[in-house]
């Protein structure tokens, strides 16, 4: 989308987010010759091809006959979706060259550390699912933050304040993507370390395009920045970058170039660790509970193999815990097999009430029984049993809401990261959420390092006593959901989101309007989706029509007034050696396909 193009700026562009999300559907909408009255009608028609030309990366362009970009496309040989066009050029050209999926990913995440750095880094953690060909198994590379080896359960018992424990050394857990990123790529990689890391030090040291989302981000976010993060993002006259203004990011460059020298030992050893422990020792209220050197250079990721759950005639697989994320995807989507979601409209009272009764009840076991299974015991086996889940599923009826009766409505978890898909011509696939736990995480920077620390840890339960309070050395549970989709044993769809407690909803959702609904994988993230959890409340996307929110009231569900905008899905489709990838359209997301004769199908 061209500058002049976004809606945001064409309407002086300051309103909340809702409003500009609806903006947003609505001009794509209308670009795809759909009226706006037509909402409440039939699922919204995204143009597919309306796609970004990438200026930004030397030797790809969309134009190229072997690639086709856009919100939805189509091909043989490989196929990415991200949120960034940058970042999905830069993976189609390694695909290109021959890399695989897990080549491809390893590059799209070092390029959004330095191209969109509100949602994910290497300051931060994150899950990849991965399906390797070779082995016919999936894995999870699991790089989630750890609370210093000094951590208590009374890590967040001073005031409780949410606002302020963000931006504290005891919100910033270990960093773990750097070693996840190496991991995966020595466990399952083909390309160097110089090829995958050299595109996002390109980015950083020469410069790119700062789209709307990131310029917004700087631009809500200066309150909890510190003076290195100001002065990183901004232009030689102090100015905030601004959409369309080129960005660089030098200290970052450097510190990049360090971990392509000398791998994750450049950044959890010698002169970046001592960095990054001394940012967070400088924003921590008790020095001794925070992480360390010796925290950092101890850090690891895990192996983990995945949760997987029989579903229809596939299976749903993803990340265990610390994430709650996929499990719960299961359980929801499970109790909604069982009450027939399918046998009624997609825009009905009667899916919503289901959708949103199933979600209480599965949040009510997330908040229940679920933490880091190296330090609880997580009944995810009875979770997962077809007779517990119809047991939760049977109470539910039309009529009136059953599960919340409270007035104690939450706002959910803030926060916001970033997923993105690849599959390759071999079938190997990639589900990837990775974060900084809120749009520019604590908002602290490592001076002179160019790169954001994360405030993961306050996705612990911030009183001890649950299964998900504080401990030394422990993960905090997230709601991340990297899933793939398998039908006898191969990935057919990979789906996931950014967006808190929301990211269950906005995953599961999309996994159902593809399977139940049959819709296109554009379809299946566009259609409007809803939002809740254990305290009930109902958020919803722009398209939810008012009969049914009417409906929804009158059985007793508290409905927010104004739309939302529920996550950010990218997601991939593999039927009959057909790749077709989609990208959200509420932000600059792009699938970009590769196709190494076009015009042809391939055959190996
Ligand atoms: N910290 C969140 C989680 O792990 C992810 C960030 C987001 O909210 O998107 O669940």
């Amino acid at each position: 989308m061209s500058r002049d193009d976004n809606p945001r700026r064409a309407e002086g562009q300051t309103g909340k987010r809702a409003t500009s999300s609806r903006l947003r559907r609505r001009a794509f909408l209308s670009s795809a010759g759909v009226a706006a009255g037509a909402l409440a009608f039939g699922t919204p028609t995204v143009a597919a091809d309306d796609y970004q030309p990438v200026t930004d990366v030397p030797g790809f362009s969309c134009d190229q006959p072997q690639f086709t970009c856009g919100r939805e496309v189509t091909a043989a040989d490989g196929m990415v979706s991200t949120v960034d066009p940058i970042a999905s050029g830069v993976a189609a050209q390694i695909l290109r060259e021959g890399g695989n999926a897990i080549d491809a990913a390893v590059a799209i995440q070092y390029v959004l550390t330095v191209t969109q750095p509100h949602g994910s880094g290497i300051g931060g953690g994150g899950f990849m699912v991965v399906y390797d060909a070779d082995s016919d198994t999936v894995e999870c590379v699991n790089s989630r933050e750890r609370a210093s080896q000094t951590a208590s359960p009374e890590l967040y018992h001073y005031d409780g304040e949410y606002d302020q424990d963000i931006e504290t050394g005891e919100a910033m857990g270990t960093p773990g993507t750097v070693k996840g990123l190496e991991t995966a790529r020595e466990r399952y990689g083909s390309c160097s370390r110089r090829r995958l890391i050299d595109p996002a030090i390109r980015l950083a040291r020469d410069g790119f395009t700062v789209d709307w989302f990131l310029a917004e981000e700087i631009a809500e976010n200066t309150d909890k920045f510190n003076d290195a993060a100001i002065e990183t993002y901004s232009d030689d006259q102090g100015n905030l970058y601004e959409e369309g203004d080129t960005m660089t990011n030098p200290d970052l460059a450097d510190t990049l170039e360090c971990i392509q020298r000398r791998g994750a030992d450049g950044f959890y050893e010698g002169p970046v660790a001592a960095d990054i422990a001394a940012t967070i020792r400088e924003y921590a209220r008790d020095p001794d509970q925070v992480v360390d050197e010796d925290d950092l250079s101890r850090y690891d990721v895990t192996i983990d193999d995945p949760v997987r759950k029989e579903w229809r005639d596939v299976e749903l697989v993803g990340q265990p815990m610390p994430s709650s994320g996929p499990t719960v995807v299961a359980m929801v989507l499970r109790m909604l097999e069982f009450l027939e979601v399918e046998e009624y409209d997609i825009r009905s009272a009667e899916k919503y009430h289901l959708i949103a009764e199933s979600i209480y009840s599965a949040w009510a076991d997330r908040m229940e029984y679920m933490g880091d299974d190296e330090f609880v015991d997580v009944p995810v086996d009875a979770l997962l049993d077809d007779d517990y889940l119809q047991s939760r599923a049977d109470p539910i009826e039309f009529g009136e809401t059953v599960f919340p009766d409270d007035d104690e409505m939450g706002p959910g978890q803030p926060g916001e990261t970033t997923h993105f898909s690849v599959i390759d011509k071999w079938g190997n696939a990639v589900s990837y959420t990775s974060t900084i736990e809120q749009f520019m995480g604590s908002g602290k920077m490592v001076p002179g390092r160019g790169f954001l620390l994360n405030n993961e840890l306050t996705d612990f339960d911030d009183e001890p006593g649950g299964p998900n309070e504080p401990d030394a050395w422990k993960r905090p549970l997230s709601s991340m959901s990297p899933m793939i989709v398998m039908r006898d044993g191969k990935p057919e769809f990979t789906a996931g989101s950014p967006g808190g407690w929301a990211i269950v909803s906005a995953t599961f959702q999309s996994i159902l309007h593809r399977y139940d609904y049959g819709l296109s994988p554009l379809e299946s993230i566009t259609e409007p989706s809803i939002y809740t959890h254990h305290f009930g409340g109902i958020e919803w996307d722009e398209g939810v029509p008012s009969e049914a929110r009417d409906t929804l009231t009158k059985w007793g569900h508290e409905v927010d007034d104004e739309p939302s905008e529920i996550g950010n899905v990218q997601v991939i489709a593999s039927e009959d050696g057909v790749l077709t990838g989609a990208a959200d359209p509420n932000r600059d997301g792009q699938a970009v396909g590769f196709d190494r004769a076009p015009g042809q199908r391939s055959d190996d």
